[in-house]
């Protein structure tokens, strides 16, 4: 596989156990849509999310009683956890107390001095990395009178701003993120930002819509970044189940030549040559792929014009002909197996890889 650019070099933060930016894989990460202090869901979520190869997982802390959650919820869980604050730096504090691993809060919204160097200080004892989010949702007043709207110059500047008042404590275990739902504006913030800075980026499309829409949008705007050797954190948005989210991110990684684990799947669109059922068997034996962790190349190929071709080139595949296909393995070809059968065969021949 093609390697996408070089990345850009960052610093790196420590989230728990899991590195952010300078040589770290890109971490895939999501957010639970449950209220944290129903700590039973919560946790539930968060174990389906590890299970699908969730690197860090975010909830919302939006008030005392889910700050006092992040304690229950960090004892049942494996992966690293971070706490989403805006405006109250109490609940940041609560929130670190309770071993939250970060916390995404903007400095510039916590109100004075003393309550940013309070936040800075736990999180530089504690060993805590910020992250500093901004949305164009959301951005500051005067940077919208100045711009005259929400741009990716405005956004630039909103993130520099709120990393400088962590700088100005001395304070630089720092990630940014700027999120648009606009893809192109958002492409053009992070190159700028990646220009001004060597924070480790979270990059995403915010708000990026239900699943089908969403992961089109993130997989061009991610895409776009990763290939230019921009971003060291991703978060896929989808209005859906959050295991989603990471199911989309791995793709996203994958196809830019940065997730190596797991089944590298290839099949073919199908057309008139096709001879047996392509799409169902497709599907089926992807379905069944699904938990395979290993990095394997499979082809499930409709018939012998290309199919074996590619099929040659994967660890494993299949080329279709009348009710039946060629099964290929490492470039050799194993046996003819009968349509009904296809789809066990290759998934058994897979798994004793
Ligand atoms: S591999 Fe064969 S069946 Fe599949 S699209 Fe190509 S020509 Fe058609």
């Amino acid at each position: 596989m093609e390697e996408s650019e070089k990345r850009r070099p960052t610093r790196k933060v420590m989230v728990g156990n899991v590195p952010i930016g300078g040589d770290a894989p890109v971490s895939i990460q999501s957010m639970t849509n449950t209220p944290a202090c129903d700590i039973e869901a919560t946790v539930a979520q968060i174990k389906a999310l590890e299970d699908v190869g969730c690197d860090i997982v975010r909830v919302a802390v939006p008030d005392m009683a889910s700050a006092e959650a992040v304690r229950s919820i960090k004892e049942q869980i494996s992966i690293p956890l971070v706490a989403d604050i805006h405006f109250d730096h109490q609940l940041a504090l609560k929130a670190m107390e309770n071993g939250a691993d970060k916390i995404r809060i903007n400095p510039g919204n916590i109100g004075s001095k003393d309550r940013v160097r309070e936040v800075v200080n736990m999180a530089s004892q504690k060993g805590i990395p910020i992250r500093v989010g901004v949305n164009s949702g959301s951005l500051e007043k005067p940077l919208l009178d100045k711009y005259g709207r929400v741009c990716a110059e405005a956004l630039v500047e909103s993130a520099i701003n709120h990393a400088l008042i962590l700088e100005d404590s001395d304070f630089r275990d720092i990630v940014i993120s700027i999120k648009s739902s606009d893809v192109v504006m958002s492409y053009k913030a992070y190159q700028l930002l990646s220009q001004k800075t060597d924070y480790p980026l979270h990059i995403g499309i915010t708000e990026a819509g239900t699943p089908y829409r969403g992961t089109i949008k993130s997989a061009v705007g991610i895409g776009a970044l990763l290939l230019n050797g921009i971003g060291d954190t991703l978060r896929v948005s989808l209005t859906g189940d959050p295991v989603e989210e990471v199911r989309a991110a791995k793709e996203i990684l994958r196809a830019c030549g940065l997730y190596s684990r797991g089944i590298q799947f290839i099949s073919c669109p199908t057309c008139g040559r096709t001879q047996i059922d392509l799409i169902r068997i497709a599907n089926e034996v992807e379905q069944a792929l699904e938990d395979i962790d290993k990095p394997i190349k499979v082809a499930v190929m409709g018939c012998v014009v290309n199919g074996p071709g590619e099929a040659r080139e994967a660890d494993i595949g299949i080329a279709g002909g009348r009710g039946s296909a060629v099964l290929f393995k490492k470039g050799q070809i194993i046996k003819k197996v009968d349509e009904d059968r296809i789809v066990e065969t290759l998934v058994q021949a897979i798994k004793e890889l």
